[in-house]
Order: structure tokens, then C-alpha cells, then sequence
């Protein structure tokens, strides 16, 4: 089933670079794995997938000893600063730096590891109440700031969009990140490389790759619908 999902995202995401004529090679699927079984993710890595999405830092960590050396992880989820000592040297990008509090600690602790943690600052675009992340109107000023911390590469924004029924609807939230993206690139403030736009789920992955994407996180349309234990 893995197999067969992958190919149908794939071959849609070829057809949304294809309208609007951009470079599919510029656009990279992540599997969100959350929740899923190794045996899913070696199904998807057997395919070619090397970039998974993990939202639970002890998920991740288990995970990361148990799969294949060269899988990406990607820390997607809202991530406490007491757990960044343990994701710091497994994620290869953290999506959701949704505050100053945070961006400080993964300075401190990748100082103290001697690396240069890469990072995406969480954008709440819709500014919904049950969100994380900065409002838009907070953001740059939330660049400026972690650009002065040696041991963290700001390289990009996230959004996680509403849940909506029609993806359409999600067009203007893409949107305006892509807009303020562009705006902060063409600043080329020291220390910040804005290359890396994460939007676009199962729902709207489509849309967000239209709206200028270079990241994309999908999950159910992937793994199938996720069951949350008790
Ligand atoms: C779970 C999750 C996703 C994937 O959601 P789907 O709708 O299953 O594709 C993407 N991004 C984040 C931040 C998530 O937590």
C-alpha cells in the first residue's frame, strides 16, 4: 500500500511543479512517519524515500537507532527545550522553532556539541489560537535575533496551514509565507540562508507546491490514516 501511495503523491507532485512550470527536483517529499511502524518506513526507504518526519522526540530518537544510518529526520512536531539535547545531533532540520526560549537552548546545546544546528522558524500564518509559532508580524524580528547565534542556521520557514475542507482555501497562507520568504532572502542577513519553504500536508501538499513549496511534510496520504493508541 506504501508503494502504491508513494507513486500516486509523486506523480501529483510532478504534475504541480508541471503548472506552474518549476523544477521538481526543487521540491523534496517527506514521509511523515508519526505514530507508523518501522516495517511502513522500510517499505517507503525500499522506494527511495530518505526523508522522514517525526513529531515525538522519543519517537524519533527510537526510530533513528532502529532504521538506516542515512535516513534524514526531520523534527516536525513542538519540541519542549528540555528534549533539544536529544534531537539536536539526530534531526537533520528542526521545523518548528516557535520560539526565542528555544532557538537559544539549540544554540546551547549544539555549542556544547560542537555543530551547527539547521532550523526553519515556525510560522503561524492563519494565526490560529491552537497553533504554535510566530505571528508573521513577529517574524522578522525573530530572524534578527537567532542570525546572532553562531551555532544555529536559520534556513527557512514552516507552516502548518488549517484544516480545511477545500485546499484551495489554504492558497493565501501560502502565499503570504512565500511573500515575506522572498522578502527576507532578498535582505541576505548574515548567518540566515532562506532556502528551505516546509508547507503543504496531505490535504494541501498541491496547492503549497504552487505557492512555492520546497518542502513538503505528508503523512496520511502515505501511511494511511493515523490511530492514536491509549
Ligand atoms: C502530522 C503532521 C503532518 C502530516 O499530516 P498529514 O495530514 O497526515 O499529511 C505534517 N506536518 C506536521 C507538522 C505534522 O504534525
Amino acid at each position: 500500500m506504501v508503494r502504491e501511495n508513494l507513486e500516486e503523491v509523486n506523480s501529483r507532485i510532478l504534475a504541480a511543479c508541471k503548472r506552474v512550470g518549476r523544477n521538481p527536483e526543487e521540491v523534496t517529499l517527506i514521509a511523515v512517519s508519526k505514530t507508523k511502524p518501522a516495517a511502513m518506513i522500510s517499505e517507503a526507504y525500499s522506494v527511495g524515500i530518505r526523508d522522514f518526519g517525526e513529531n515525538k522526540v522519543q519517537e524519533l530518537c527510537e526510530k533513528y537507532l532502529a532504521l538506516p544510518e542515512d535516513i534524514r529526520w526531520h523534527m516536525i512536531g513542538h519540541l519542549q527545550r528540555n528534549k533539544v539535547k536529544q534531537v539536536i545531533d539526530k534531526a537533520v532540520l528542526i521545523h518548528s522553532v516557535d520560539s526565542l526560549r528555544l532557538a537559544e537552548q539549540i544554540q546551547e546545546e549544539a555549542a556544547r556539541k560542537d555543530l551547527v544546528a539547521d532550523i526553519l522558524l515556525e510560522v503561524n500564518v492563519a494565526e490560529e489560537e491552537s497553533k504554535y509559532g510566530f505571528k508573521l508580524e513577529e517574524a522578522e524580528h525573530a530572524i534578527l535575533e537567532i542570525a546572532r547565534l553562531p551555532h544555529v542556521r536559520l534556513k527557512g520557514l514552516m507552516t502548518i496551514a488549517p484544516f480545511v475542507e477545500n485546499s484551495e482555501e489554504n492558497r493565501p497562507v501560502f502565499k503570504k509565507l512565500r511573500q515575506f520568504y522572498v522578502d527576507m532572502q532578498s535582505k541576505n542577513i548574515d548567518n540566515v540562508n532562506m532556502n528551505t519553504l516546509s508547507m503543504g500536508m496531505t490535504g494541501d501538499y498541491e496547492v503549497a507546491i504552487e505557492e512555492g513549496a520546497t518542502l513538503v511534510r505528508v503523512g496520511t496520504g502515505i501511511f494511511g490514516t493515523r490511530y492514536y493508541g491509549k
